[in-house]
């Protein structure tokens, strides 16, 4: 027996991250043919990756045996052209998940605070934990808008970080920049807004990274950029974190076939646009035709209230038809009623409304 070897406290009090199920998981679980399943579990482009990327990608496989850059800067000075921001205020990491890793790793001490409105994406959490600190909730109001209030009086002494995302996962609705506004001049602390889905909603969050130094907007080539393989994202950030943030990134985070691939699919404007308005249309279609209560989203997925049936039940049955979706029972503070639906094409998004349809008729 071993009495040194432990593995730290606050990790073992963690649960593990729960992810969208596979579809070799699902066909594997439900004796299904994987070519019959269809996946609107994790908010990926229906429309598949730019054929571009795709290109870019083969050409990248002949040099993999040579080091990528240690900072992504091909990368880097790409979106410095394209959004007008100085390179020295943006960095890279694999995916906006190992963004936000790097950045709490560099604030967060044992103790610290991070303040959370929940219902949201439950990384934040998971990092605050492994990295020793306590989340701290706060409860968002009835049309699950954040409750600015609330936030400001959590912040303390002790926060270091306050997550903002923007639309949200897994409600969908966005935070008006008037909010954000409001916090980041209310409280001494990072506030960290994650526009993962931005490009299907409206403005920005960038413009208040130029005027505050205590805010940075992360962004993900996974949803709209269709790119979720290659684990890429970004953060636009004040540049006094800038050398303290590559100090702790792991050098070489980003392969060099995700760096031909980002930079391609960023100057392939025709598919961006083509897969922003194809799910856009797909998610009115949902809207419209979904059975069950569905929440108003700026997004590219649709949170449904299935009650009275349990999600768990209701994806369940929609597996046992080929067809994954999220139950959001994981999510902390949501309930056990709600499913997330990623917004598909035309075809998936008609066979997801049979299928739902079909299962509450026979409830
Ligand atoms: C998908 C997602 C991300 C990050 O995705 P990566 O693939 O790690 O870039 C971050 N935040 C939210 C809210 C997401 O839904």
């Amino acid at each position: 027996m071993r009495h040194l070897i432990k593995v730290k406290q606050s990790i073992m009090e963690m649960k593990e991250y729960v992810a969208g199920k596979s579809i070799e998981e699902a066909a594997r679980s439900y004796g299904l043919d994987p070519n019959s399943i269809i996946k609107l579990a994790s908010n990926e482009n229906c429309m598949g990756p730019s054929p571009k990327a795709v290109d870019a990608i083969k050409e990248a496989a002949a040099n993999v045996h040579i080091y990528p850059s240690v900072d992504g800067v091909e990368l880097r000075e790409e979106i410095s052209r394209r959004y007008n921001m100085p390179i020295k205020n943006v960095v890279v990491g694999a995916g906006m998940d190992g963004v936000i890793e790097t950045l709490l790793r560099t604030f967060l001490d044992k103790d610290d605070e991070s303040v959370i409105p929940l219902p949201t994406f439950s990384y934040y959490e998971n990092v605050t934990r492994f990295c020793s600190a306590v989340p701290v909730y706060s409860k968002r109001k009835h049309d699950y808008s954040i409750d600015t209030d609330d936030i400001i009086a959590k912040a303390g002494e002790r926060t270091r970080f306050i997550f903002i995302t923007s639309p949200n996962n897994p409600t969908g609705n966005i935070t008006p920049i008037e909010d954000i506004k409001k916090i980041a001049e209310s409280v001494d602390s990072l506030v960290f807004v994650d526009e993962a889905y931005i490009d299907f909603a409206g403005s920005s969050a960038i413009d208040l990274v130029r005027k505050y130094d205590n805010v940075i907007v992360g962004h993900t080539m996974s949803k709209a950029w269709g790119l979720a393989g290659l684990r890429i994202g970004y953060a636009f950030i004040p540049e006094w974190i800038f050398s303290q943030y590559m100090k702790v990134a792991t050098p070489f985070n980003l392969s060099n076939i995700s760096i031909s691939a980002a930079i391609a699919a960023l100057n392939d404007g025709e598919h961006y646009r083509k897969s922003v308005e194809t799910i856009i249309r797909g998610r009115e279609q949902l809207m419209k035709d979904l059975p069950f209560k569905a929440l108003p989203s700026e997004a590219n997925f649709i949170l449904i209230d299935t009650s009275p049936l349990k999600s768990g039940y209701v994806v369940d049955e929609c597996m046992k038809r080929g067809i994954i979706l999220r139950d959001c029972a994981s999510f902390r503070g949501l309930g056990d009623t709600f499913v997330r639906i990623t917004v598909g094409t035309k075809e998936e998004n008609e066979r997801v409304i049979a299928a739902l349809r079909e299962i509450r008729d026979k409830a």
